[in-house]
Parts: C-alpha cells; structure tokens; sequence
C-alpha cells in the first residue's frame, strides 16, 4: 500500500467509497463523478501505478480483473454490452495513479 495514494486509501477502508463489489485481489467502487449511467472503476489491492507496472507475476491479477468485467456488467444491468477504459500516464489522461479500468455503460454512452 501507498499511503498517499487515494485509492490505496479506499481499497483498505481508510477513505469512503461507494463499493459495489470487492474480494482478495480487487475492489471495485462506483466513480465519483460518473460519465455514464453505469461508471465503476475496477482496482487491484495491490498498488500498482499504471498498466506500466503489470509484470508476469501480475498475470493472474490481470486475468481476474478482466474475466471479473462482464460479471459485473451483468449484475449492473448492462446485458447489452459495456465500454472498458484504461487511462495511462498522464499523456493518457490518467489522473490517478493507482491501476484502475472504467467500466462504462446504459444508454447515455454515446458511440466513438
Ligand atoms: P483517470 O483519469 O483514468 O485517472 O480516472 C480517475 C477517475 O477517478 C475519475 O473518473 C474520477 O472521477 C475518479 N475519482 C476520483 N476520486 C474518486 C473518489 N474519491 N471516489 C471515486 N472515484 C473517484
């Protein structure tokens, strides 16, 4: 854990956040200011600051997190599909760096 990271704070309690679903290895929280009906961010426990950081001892953290989406897409309603975002590095728009996958979806996602 990194105790000045925000969402280190929140995968260990420390800070609130609307969580929807978490286990071992991920927490998973609706955002904060959602882009979409539907807007979870899915996060390891782990700090791991970017996609930068995932190594081969990450493979089955990756794995859990990506075959976790569309069970969580599912019970968020969303049985006609859902967007996943990844920001990386600031050149990618990510603002918190702590590893996170938006979660997008309902019918105000709007087709890109
Ligand atoms: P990114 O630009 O990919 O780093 O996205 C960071 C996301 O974290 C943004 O969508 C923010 O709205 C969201 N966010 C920031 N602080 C919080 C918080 N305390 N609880 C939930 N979501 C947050």
């Amino acid at each position: 854990m990194s105790d000045d990271c925000l969402f280190c704070n929140i995968a260990a309690g420390d800070i609130p956040a609307d969580k929807v679903y978490e286990d071992e290895q991920v927490v998973v929280f609706n955002d904060i200011n959602p882009k979409a009906r539907v807007h979870l961010l899915v996060i390891p426990r782990i700090h791991l600051a970017s996609l930068e950081d995932l190594k081969p001892e990450h493979d089955e953290l990756t794995a859990h997190m990506m075959r976790l989406l569309p069970k969580l897409a599912r019970e968020q309603g969303l049985e006609k599909g859902f967007r996943t975002v990844i920001n990386t590095g600031k050149g990618g728009g990510q603002v918190v760096f702590h590893l996170h996958i938006h979660l997008l979806g309902g019918p105000d996602l709007r087709i890109f």
